[in-house]
């Protein structure tokens, strides 16, 4: 199986695009197949490098390795050109001398289509007349002449497909300017790609059957189709800049996991057949499979990716989590900078919280606690665990500081000091975890108390309990 992803470097890579990316590249790694770059660059008024560099560093960043490419379509110019030139000379085109606007004017006339009205003046100007004038100079398109008759085709996704061809008109495929047109540099670079299957969006549906019309005009054989439905945004339109992000490169900034949005992509209109939505890269080769591209549209659901991001967050390990977190809070004033450089510590420190988080940036958040030089607290837990009763919560700080003093810096070894105080004072074990999350981390929540106690060290839980006990009196 040889399959490609052909993009048009227009803008940056959109999830559209990667959905389309990451569906030839799972069949190809399933299949054993071959997934090759190309660039259709042949717009030239609108592709430029800046773009193109933006889908390959899209493409990078989701891990999508190309076998061969990029390549770029307009490095075949010269190609398309021939095939043009030989379906003229072959009969299967003609040459289109005539003026477009008067053809539109006479096909609105008449009610039929331009391309046919194109097609009788060239078949009134006869063949030696074309000749003479081509000789003379005399600019001209070459139109592809669609013969009679209807085109199947089978779609992978919708099956049987037919077209009556009086509905596809004589397309131009060599402009007068002596530019090959899109469909015709498709085909032409597909088969010389030696592309088999061709899996592409839906909106490119109407071009297939004028696709496989060349196929059989030039002799090539023809791939395999399958055109796979629309994305839809939340309210049922189709996906748009409206709905929020749609470059793949702003959910890499707002810290998207590469093997979350692979996995997410691959769910968006494709279905492993069973209930299973997290799925590993390995998983999802291992399942993927055309038959089982949907036939309907599937919503953009950001908050599912969210979700699936978590779950990747939380099965993946610590040590390649860590520079994400640093470069998000690297050079920050409050926090202190040298803990980022503690490998271990930080690594600790996020197998602690990640599974409370969905995103890198909320992993950043999360971690931010713990660097602190100056400790922030939470309104609302300082006003429930220490003003409520201010005596207490003083009393029961200073007695868990003492239970700590000599205690074996481990969770079991606290947890065991905390329980046996908690008893001793006959109050429940909360009692003191409360008033002591507040000291040790600002907030109400947290992830477990004695994990927390082992991430800050001996040094910094008896520095934030005497801030706390000092914050306490002053209020
Ligand atoms: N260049 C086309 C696009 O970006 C895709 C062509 C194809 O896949 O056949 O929409």
């Amino acid at each position: 199986m040889r399959l490609r992803f052909a993009p048009s470097p227009t803008g940056y890579l959109h999830v559209g695009g990667a959905r389309t990316a990451v569906f030839n590249w799972l069949l190809a790694r399933k299949h054993g197949g071959v997934f090759i770059l190309r660039i259709e660059d042949t717009d030239r008024d609108r592709s430029n490098e800046e773009h193109t560099r933006a889908i390959l560093d899209g493409m990078s960043w989701l891990g999508i390795h190309w076998d061969e490419g990029p390549h770029f379509q307009s490095e075949g110019v010269e190609r398309h050109k021939a095939e043009a030139l030989r379906l003229l000379a072959e009969g299967k085109a003609y040459r289109d001398f005539s003026d477009a606007e008067a053809v539109r004017e006479e096909a609105r006339v008449r009610d039929m289509h331009p391309s046919r009205v194109a097609r009788e003046q060239a078949e009134a100007l006869g063949p030696e007349e074309a000749e003479r004038r081509a000789e003379a100079g005399v600019p001209f398109a070459i139109r592809f002449r669609v013969p009679d008759g209807e085109t199947r085709f089978h779609d992978l996704v919708h099956g049987e497909m037919r077209f009556g061809n009086d509905d596809i008109d004589d397309l131009v495929i060599l402009r007068s300017d002596r530019t090959p047109v899109y469909n015709l540099a498709v085909v032409s670079d597909d088969a010389n790609m030696g592309i088999t299957h061709v899996i592409r969006g839906d909106d490119h549906l109407s071009n297939t059957p004028k696709q496989v019309l060349l196929y059989r005009a030039l002799g090539f054989p023809e791939p395999v189709f399958g055109h796979v439905p629309l994305i839809l945004g939340e309210d049922g339109k189709r996906l748009s800049k409206r709905h929020g992000a749609t470059a793949v490169g702003e959910y890499a900034d707002e810290g998207i996991l590469p093997e979350a949005m692979i996995n997410f992509l691959a769910l968006l209109g494709w279905s492993p057949g069973d209930d299973r939505e997290f799925m590993t890269l390995e998983e999802l080769i291992d399942a993927f499979d055309a038959e089982r591209i949907l036939k309907k549209s599937s919503v953009f659901d950001t908050e599912k990716l969210s979700w699936l991001n978590g779950k990747h967050l939380a099965v993946k390990p610590s040590d390649q989590l860590v520079d994400h977190i640093r470069t998000r809070l690297r050079g920050q004033s409050s926090l202190r900078q040298e803990l980022l450089d503690d490998q271990a510590w930080m690594e600790t420190l996020l197998a602690v919280i990640k599974p409370r988080a969905r995103t890198l940036d909320e992993l950043a958040d999360q971690a931010r606690p713990f660097l602190l030089s100056d400790l922030a607290y939470e309104e609302k837990a300082v006003e429930k665990y220490w003003r409520k009763d201010p005596d207490a919560a003083l009393d029961r700080l200073g007695r868990v500081a003492a239970a700590f003093e000599d205690a074996d810096w481990s969770k079991e070894a606290l947890e065991e000091r905390l329980r046996a105080l908690a008893e001793e004072m006959g109050v429940g074990a909360g009692k003191l975890i409360h008033p002591l999350r507040v000291a040790l981390t600002g907030n109400m929540a947290s992830p477990g108390i004695f994990d927390v106690l082992v991430i800050l060290g001996r040094d910094r839980v008896s520095e934030r309990i005497v801030e706390g006990v000092k914050r306490i009196r002053e209020a």
